[in-house]
């Protein structure tokens, strides 16, 4: 079976579609949502979801969260005995997706489609993969976010051509693009946006506002705790008091250290102020993406909003100035990027009435060689971002340039294959490196063809051909530095199925609490009173976490049952 995910850096989510129209599955909670984070104590026991969440503020140094920012990249995050890869960490929530959308759906989801944020490099897609694969799914494509919510919301019918906006302000991340949709083809003419811009950031900003109006005593109390839990609490706190704002013109900011509470109240308006300067950054990216496509501001027929950030009334005011309306608000930010996921899935399951829709993309990066230029003094300056493809070109593409030698005799050129954005390649991610030899001659004389081919999964392909000699060279691109093999996969699987899931969801616990739950509904009277309580001391021994105390809980409790059940009070 195949499903969408939302893998976001804040909240994922899990859609399917059926029935000719894509659904949000729920958690084992019940929840639409499930929160990133990832929590595991000494003995290797995890936590995913909201009971992760919950040990955050008891457990921070146990417990991480917005671990997507870290993806793709050889950071890691110790916790206990183990160092944990952002691709790891997020293999765990998806696994924890999976067990829960079986429990909804009945069947396991084998196969996925999962989005990334539209500026996604390489890496960070290639990573995001992995986790799909160490998670145990086949992923049959990784989509734009963006472009997911503008399949969500193109199923609303519309025979406009004109472009709208999709504002997606998520946790971590923010992304904007500018899609087109006219008779089932939906184009995504650009992309922009700023990978370290969330409603973290605002979280931030909230701290730093009210930090020094709690008082000399919570400075006091705050200062004797660990970091890690300072931060948790703080941050715990900004978050209830920003959503808070959402609804309300003020808010309380508090904290609980040990037995004592301080609290410091924040106007709506003093927490806009503090946050202007995270609202200023929001503009560059529209600015960006709408000189990219050359479309005006009020060509835009819409702008759709998504993620929860944009719940912000701050938010909402910056963009009604932007744009000079109200945005649209028709699909429901938090659930339009897994809903559009589950379309994708649709279509790659090429059911009935999907087949008339075709999604085109664009590359979010602009993709080269580095090359060296003479100067009127004949100085050559080496290190020089030559662009083949340009970012927002739709994709698929295929594009050739011509190179030539630089050097008498030269015997062999190398191009290095950066992607990014910088005249300067070294601001620019290097993908990998491509040599062919040539023929030696004057400098300048031989010319060198370089076509770049980019699909839509992500792939590129590079053919270097030298026309003079007819030397061809069909280069797949290897990434130095990210050369994770199947072998690194299987191994990062196997460590992940060591660990535990929670007691409370292991087969054993499940199965007594389930049978005594029935055993209370089947009595009446003092034996169902003995059976809730019970229930209550088994329920007091899952929450200890302790496998041993657990184990020997759940014998009284069975042996209980079964004494009741062989003689069942009259
Ligand atoms: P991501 O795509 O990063 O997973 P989401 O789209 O789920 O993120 O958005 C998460 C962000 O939305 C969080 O920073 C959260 O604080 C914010 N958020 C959710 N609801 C509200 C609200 N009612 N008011 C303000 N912010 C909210
Ligand atoms: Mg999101």
């Amino acid at each position: 079976m195949l499903i969408g995910i939302d893998l976001g850096t804040t909240n994922s989510a899990v859609a399917i579609w059926r029935d000719e129209r894509s659904e949000l599955v729920p958690n084992a909670l019940g929840d639409l949502l499930t929160p990133s984070a990832v929590s595991i104590d000494r003995s290797g026991q995890v936590w995913t979801g909201a009971a992760a969440l919950d040990r955050l503020a008891t457990h921070p140094e146990e417990t991480v969260t917005s671990f997507k920012r870290m993806m793709g990249t050889e950071a890691s995050v110790r916790i206990g005995k183990r160092d944990y890869r952002a691709e790891e960490l997020s293999a765990l929530i998806l696994s924890s997706l999976v067990d829960d959308a079986e429990q909804a759906l009945g069947e396991r989801p084998t196969a996925a489609v999962i989005t990334v944020p539209a500026y996604f490099n390489e890496k960070q897609r290639r990573a995001t993969r992995r986790a799909g694969e160490i998670a145990g799914l086949e992923v049959r494509r990784l989509i734009n976010e963006p472009t997911a919510a503008a399949l969500a919301y193109g199923l609303q019918d519309r025979d406009d051509r004109e472009p709208f906006l999709v504002f997606d302000l998520g946790g971590g991340t923010f992304d904007v693009s500018i899609v087109e949709m006219f008779e089932g083809i939906v184009e995504v003419r650009a992309s922009a946006g700023d990978n370290r811009l969330g409603g973290d950031d605002f979280n931030a900003a909230m701290v730093q506002l009210v930090e020094e109006r709690l008082g000399e005593d919570a400075e006091a109390a705050l200062e004797a705790l660990p970091s890690e839990r300072r931060n948790a609490l703080m941050t715990l706190a900004a978050e209830k008091a920003r959503r808070t704002l959402s609804d309300k013109a003020e808010a309380e900011f508090a904290v609980t250290i040990g037995d004592r509470r301080f609290s410091a109240a924040v106007a709506g308006e003093k927490f806009e102020e503090a946050a202007k300067w995270l609202i200023k950054r929001l503009r560059d990216p529209v600015i960006r993406s709408l000189r990219d496509t050359g479309i005006n501001v009020k060509e835009l027929s819409e702008v759709v909003l998504v993620g929860g950030a944009t719940r912000m009334p701050v938010v909402r005011k910056a963009l009604t100035r932007m744009f000079g309306r109200f945005p649209n608000h028709s699909v429901h930010p938090d659930h339009a990027v897994a809903l559009g996921a589950a379309v994708q899935a649709g279509l790659l399951a090429r059911d009935g009435g999907l087949d008339e829709i075709r999604i085109t993309d664009v590359a979010p990066f602009t993709l080269g060689v580095d090359t060296a230029d003479r100067d009127n003094f004949g100085v050559i300056h080496s290190g020089i971002f030559s662009p083949i493809i340009e970012r927002n070109t739709p994709v698929p593409v295929s594009r050739m340039q011509y190179y030539s030698t630089m050097q008498d005799n030269q015997r062999e050129v190398e191009f290095n294959v950066f992607q990014g954005e910088a005249r300067d390649v070294k601001n620019n991610v290097k993908l990998g490196t491509v040599r062919i030899g040539v023929p030696p001659k004057p400098a300048g004389h031989i010319a060198i063809e370089i076509r770049f081919t980019y699909d839509t999964n992500g792939l590129l392909e590079i053919d270097v051909e030298v026309p003079e000699t007819g030397l061809k060279k069909n280069l797949v691109i290897v990434d130095e530095e990210d050369g994770r093999s199947a072998k690194d996969i299987e191994q990062s699987r196997k460590a992940i199925e060591k660990l535990k899931v929670h007691p409370r969801d292991e087969a054993e616990n499940v199965a007594a609490m389930t049978r005594a739950e029935r055993c209370y509904e089947g009595f009446t009277g003092p034996a169902r009173h003995m059976i809730g309580e019970w229930i209550t001391e088994f329920q007091g021994a899952l929450e200890k976490q302790d496998p041993r105390v657990i184990a020997d809980a759940r014998g009284r409790l069975l042996s209980a049952l079964d004494e009741l059940e062989a003689n069942p009070p009259l």
